[in-house]
């Protein structure tokens, strides 16, 4: 469904790339932790896939269309495909939960109706039917991220990109975090994960990209996240 090929990504201020001749197959269906340590371009490639940022050289396809040529249109269409889970959460501070979650439909222009049907339905699948009327100031980290999430999902996306979805989130909840993205994957959502949360990617055994200063170091089928960079 995506595939890298040979993408290289050198910031204008900066004299090595932070993404260097990546090549990267993802199917659809697929769960992946991105791992590495900082710096060594996992946002980067988060960012090229959102196409909030473009390759220096190289060629970023999505089922066959290279989304470095998307007109202004097509990026619009694509990132409706996409849902984003951040670190820092980035829920609107002056709107309850349920207006957090049902905002993501509004930018869409999907109807009142729709959003009535939609909205507790993703909010149930994160758990947090009942926290409808909280305010982002009122939520632990963990509800805060369920509901970055029930955001995410609310659009039925074809990809989950989330990066350090757990940074900012206690362990036990972090746990249950990876288990609602593997819930997730498991009704045919792709889900991309860079993280730091190695005792979670040792537990789950998905495919691992192990990044380093930019370069794939190692693309294992069922791994662990391992410390011998
Ligand atoms: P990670 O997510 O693994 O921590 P990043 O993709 O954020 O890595 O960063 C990769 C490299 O690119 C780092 O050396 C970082 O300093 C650099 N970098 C990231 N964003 C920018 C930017 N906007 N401008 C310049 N350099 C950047």
């Amino acid at each position: 469904m995506i595939e890298f090929r040979n993408v290289t990504k050198s910031y204008n201020n900066s004299n090595h790339p932070a993404v260097a001749n990546v090549s990267l197959r993802v199917e659809r269906g697929e769960f992946i932790f991105l791992v590495g340590p900082s710096g060594a371009g996992k946002s980067t490639i988060m960012k090229l896939l959102f196409r909030e940022i473009m390759p220096t050289t190289g060629q970023l396809f999505f089922i066959k269309r290279n989304i470095i040529n998307f007109t202004e249109r097509d990026i619009l269409k694509y990132r409706r495909l996409i849902g984003m889970v951040f670190q820092d959460f980035r829920l609107l501070k002056q709107k309850n939960v349920y207006e957090n979650v049902a905002f993501a439909l509004e930018v869409l222009g999907q109807s009142p109706r729709k959003i009535r049907q939609k909205v507790p339905v993703a909010l149930e699948k994160v758990g947090l039917t009942g926290k409808e009327k909280a305010f982002p100031s009122e939520l632990s980290g963990g509800e805060a991220q369920r509901v970055g999430i029930a955001r995410a999902i609310v659009k039925d996306p074809l990809i989950i990109l989330a990066d350090e979805p757990t940074g900012n989130v206690d362990r036990d909840n972090s746990k249950q975090i990876m288990k609602l993205f593997e819930s997730i994957n498991e009704n045919g959502t792709t889900v991309i994960v860079a993280t730091h949360a190695w005792d979670l990617v040792d537990r789950m055994q998905k495919r691992v990209i192990a990044l380093k200063k930019g370069r794939i170091i190692r693309d294992e089928q069922y791994g662990g996240y391992a410390t011998e960079y």
